[in-house]
């Protein structure tokens, strides 16, 4: 019977399966994230422990730019609203200029309810994003020891970043995370949303596959040559189909993950582990 777990509180609740822990992946009491597992034996196995001070990743902190934003422009608004009374006020008192102040004031409220729909929408689709990572994070934590997660990872010169990466004696792999809504179709490298009867412009697996490529490049560029990096899509979703499997990159909901990793053939040996892991530390936010 799979658990959801909350470490700190030492609380743990029953769940039918994995779509209800991405809905309540955070503790109601005290905030941390929650753990899933498939049994309390799996649970008593895991060994890597959530680091106190989780540090927010790029995906984060868009999140909490975009709401930093939501909130300037709630200031803007109340500053135009503001100004009505005080331009009546200074009327009153016989300044003439106080109209300025009401045609500035009266400006400043549409402005500011535009800037703030605007931050809105794009904040909760970071801050949706940022929810995804959480739940593959601890979908990750299920690994065994050998294996090193590497969160926010991005190479010098380079733009963007890889959501995580995992290390360990079956292989390098680049997970790409996505949290969408609606009906979807995976033919190969194509997804298409059929709910609403169109193409996905970006393709999450052409993502996680270039992703793929830039870190095996970034390897060579420090001497370090793998023959594979393996491409993963982390998909939240609870309605998905793949009618062709893409011979490179795989799609799976996150807590399939582990064991997939696991299950790979084995492909490299320690020291070649040890190098990677130096290289790896030094471009990530989080290393587990
Ligand atoms: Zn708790």
């Amino acid at each position: 019977m799979p658990y959801i777990i909350c470490e700190k509180c030492s609380h743990y609740w029953e769940v039918e399966g994995e779509e209800e822990f991405w809905v309540f992946y955070m503790c109601d009491e005290c905030g941390s994230l929650l753990i899933y597992v498939e049994s309390l034996a799996e649970y008593n196995r895991l060994t890597k422990k959530i680091p106190s001070a989780l540090e927010k990743t790029h995906t984060g902190r868009m999140a909490e730019h975009y709401w930093g934003m939501w909130r300037a422009g709630k200031l803007i608004s109340i500053t135009g609203l503001l100004s009505i009374p005080l331009s009546l006020f200074l009327t009153l008192k016989g300044f003439t200029a106080a109209i300025a102040i009401l045609v500035l004031g009266i400006a400043l409220i549409p402005v500011s309810f535009r800037f703030m729909s605007a931050s809105e929408e794009r904040g909760m689709g970071w801050a949706k994003g940022y929810v995804g990572e959480l739940v593959v994070i601890n979908c990750l934590r299920r690994l065994p020891d050998d294996y090193v997660i590497f969160n926010d990872v991005h190479f010098p010169g380079s733009y963007g970043n890889i959501d995580h990466v995992v290390l360990g004696p079956t292989g390098l792999y680049v997970i790409e995370t996505k949290y969408y809504n609606g009906n979807y179709i995976i033919k190969g490298d194509q997804w298409f949303r059929y709910d609403l009867d169109m193409r996905e412009e970006k393709s999450p697996s052409a993502q996680a596959k270039r992703n793929a490529a830039t870190l095996k490049e970034f390897l060579a560029s420090e001497d370090i040559h793998v023959s594979w990096v393996n491409a993963i899509v982390a998909f939240l979703n609870n309605s998905y189909r793949i009618i062709e499997e893409d011979e490179f990159c795989r799609v799976m909901k996150p807590c399939m993950i582990p064991r997939y990793i696991e299950h790979n053939r084995l492909m490299l040996g320690d020291i070649k582990i040890k190098r990677i892991r130096e290289v790896l530390e030094d471009c990530s936010s989080e290393v587990w």
